[in-house]
């Protein structure tokens, strides 16, 4: 990149669609105002190149729209409507204009069906990987509080559409690359893990619906995210492995029952929900979301604080499950 200039002129939106915004690119900071009844909601996430991704498995706009997608999905997790967000990138010189222009279409791509608008960001240099990091901001009414710690004694435990396709589909880009030659259903794997839909429509309806919930978006897998619960609602979670919604193309694709239990478990970047809540509130739920095409699935049962964080139910006994899911700092 030749100009930091020429670059911000070019990523500027050319309109805005919040109608609270009062200043969004071009000054030392963005402004929007406050609106009555809603309190904010703010989140952060990196991607890295090598670590997160690499050109071998998301293009550039895929990219930008993962970056942003797995941003929306913290905001649904805690019910909010996604309103704007920032992008920090820092650049290598391996990486060419058109890439990071298409970067950016791949989060415009997302953020017009959202209606969020980008509003700053900054823009630096790096030696080797491009680092991509998005902040979102949201809204949500005053009381809804989806808080992990939430979970109570005799709640279901629910997801949100199918689990452990987005692993699948890893594992697939791993081995052959973005345009390596797949079968129907691997394609579809491979677009899961490649291009996920935050769970925006399922987490309003929540907060239209439920007073208490605890909700966590699945990035690093079941496992991870029921110890997350479990721990700070100091509870114990009871999930029965036959009841994981598992994605058709996964049962075409993945023959070992194992393997497609370890991708569920273990594998993350699904980006759907996992949450408790009262199992009558639940009954009420199930039917709401099937109304608006969302598949709730329940998967298990919340108990008293036991020995163990979480358990697996698997023909009737109940083993520990390890938060093996993916670990940075492993
Ligand atoms: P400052 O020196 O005040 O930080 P910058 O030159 O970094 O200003 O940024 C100018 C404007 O462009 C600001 O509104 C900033 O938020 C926005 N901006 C800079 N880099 C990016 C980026 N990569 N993506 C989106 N907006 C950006
Ligand atoms: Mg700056």
């Amino acid at each position: 990149m030749k100009d930091e200039f020429a670059f911000i002129n070019m990523i500027k939106p050319r309109e805005y669609k919040q109608s609270t915004l009062v200043m969004g690119i071009g000054d030392d900071a963005a402004v929007y105002r406050p609106s009555k009844g809603m309190r904010e909601v703010i989140c952060l996430d990196t991607m890295i190149e090598g670590i997160h991704f690499t050109k071998e498995t998301l293009s550039p706009e895929q990219i930008g729209q993962k970056a942003l997608a797995i941003n929306i999905s913290d905001l649904a997790a805690m019910g909010a409507i996604p309103r704007y967000y920032l992008v920090s990138v820092a650049i290598p010189s391996s990486w060419s204009d058109t890439e990071l222009k298409a970067i950016y279409q791949g989060m415009s791509s997302l953020s017009d069906r959202y209606e969020m608008d980008l509003i700053g960001g900054d823009t630096v240099s790096a030696k080797e990987s491009l680092v991509l990091t998005v902040t979102a901001i949201g809204q949500v009414e005053e009381g809804v509080e989806f808080f992990r710690s939430q979970a109570k004694p005799g709640d279901t435990i629910f997801v949100t559409g199918t689990i452990g396709s987005s692993a699948a589909g890893l594992a697939l880009l791993l081995k052959h690359g973005r345009s390596g030659k797949y079968s129907d259903s691997e394609k579809q794997l491979v677009i899961l893990h490649q291009e996920p839909e935050p769970q925006v429509i399922a987490g309003r309806l929540f907060a239209s619906k439920c007073t208490r919930m605890a909700l966590n978006d699945i990035s690093d897998g079941l496992a991870s995210e029921s110890h997350e619960i479990a721990e700070a609602s100091g509870v114990s979670l009871y999930i029965n492995e036959e009841s994981i919604p598992l994605h058709n193309a996964l049962l075409d694709t993945v023959d070992s029952v194992s393997k497609r239990v370890e991708y569920a478990l273990n594998g993350g970047e699904d980006f759907q929900l996992i949450g408790t809540v009262s199992s009558t509130e639940f009954d009420e739920l199930i039917k709401d979301a099937l109304k608006k095409g969302i598949v709730l699935t329940p998967i298990g049962e919340v108990r008293e604080k036991a020995e163990q964080l979480v358990y697996i139910v698997r023909e009737g006994s109940e083993e520990p499950l390890a938060k093996n899911g993916y670990n940075h700092f492993k």
